[in-house]
C-alpha cells in the first residue's frame, strides 16, 4: 500500500511528511497531472472527503491509501470569517499573503488590533471500501501585524494560546506539537497503519 497525499500545498506536504517520518508519503502530483477539484462542501470534513475521493477515483488503484487535509482559520469577531473560505478569502487564486492581508484589513476595519481565533484541520482518508475523517483544532489569537517567516498561510499573524510569538516566529517543533493538523494526523495514524497492513 502506498500513502498518497491529495494536496499540492507545499506547507501542508512538508508538515505531514515531518509527522510520518518512517513512512513514505507521496504527493499525488507524482502520479497525476494538475487536477481542478471543486471544493463545494459546506464543512472542512466534506471538502476533505471531496479532495481525497477525487484523487482516489482518478488514481483508479486498489493498493493506495489517499490522505487529504482541508483546513482554515476562524475569527469569531469577523462573523467566523474566513473559515472554509480561508484559501480563497481574497478571491479565487489569491496567494497566502493576499489572504493574510485581507484578514489584517478586516481586523482594522473593526478597530481590532487582535482577536481570538482558531485553526481547524479535517483529515480525510479514502482507501478501497473505506472513508474516514478526523479533526484537530488549535486555539489562539490573530494580530494585525505579521511577524516571522516560518510556517505558511496565516501563521505570521497567529499566536497560539500560552505563547507570545507568532507561528511565523516560533520553532517548527512547536507547531508540530500543537497544531490542528498534527492533532488530526495523530488520530489518523492508527487508521492509516491498519489500512496499510490489512490483507
Ligand atoms: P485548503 O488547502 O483548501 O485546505 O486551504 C487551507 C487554507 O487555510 C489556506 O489558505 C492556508 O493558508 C490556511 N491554513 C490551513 N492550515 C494552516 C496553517 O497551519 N497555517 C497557516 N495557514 C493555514
Amino acid at each position: 500500500m502506498q500513502i498518497i497525499l491529495a494536496t499540492s500545498n507545499r506547507g501542508k506536504v512538508k508538515e505531514i511528511q515531518a509527522l510520518f517520518e518512517e513512512d513514505e508519503i507521496l504527493p499525488f502530483s507524482e502520479f497525476l497531472g494538475p487536477m481542478a477539484i471543486e471544493e463545494n462542501g459546506d464543512t472542512f470534513a466534506q471538502n476533505a472527503l471531496i479532495k481525497a475521493g477525487a484523487v482516489f477515483d482518478a488514481l483508479g488503484r486498489d493498493d493506495v491509501v489517499v490522505v487529504s487535509d482541508d483546513s482554515g482559520i476562524t475569527v469569531a469577531a469577523l462573523n467566523n470569517e474566513p473559515g472554509i473560505y480561508s484559501a480563497r478569502y481574497a478571491g479565487e487564486g489569491a496567494s497566502d499573503r493576499e489572504n493574510l492581508e485581507k484578514l489584517v484589513r478586516r481586523l482594522k476595519e473593526k478597530g481590532l488590533s487582535e482577536a481570538p481565533a482558531y485553526y481547524t484541520a479535517a483529515i480525510a482518508i479514502v482507501a478501497p471500501g473505506a472513508e474516514y475523517v478526523m479533526h484537530g483544532w488549535m486555539h489562539g489569537k490573530v494580530i494585525d501585524t505579521p511577524r516571522g517567516e516560518g510556517g505558511f498561510g496565516y501563521d505570521p499573524i497567529f499566536i497560539p494560546e500560552g505563547f507570545d510569538k507568532t507561528l511565523g516566529e516560533l520553532e517548527p517543533e512547536v507547531k508540530k506539537r500543537l497544531s490542528h493538523r498534527s492533532k488530526a494526523l495523530r488520530l489518523a495514524k492508527p487508521i492509516i497503519d491498519m489500512l496499510r497492513n490489512r490483507e
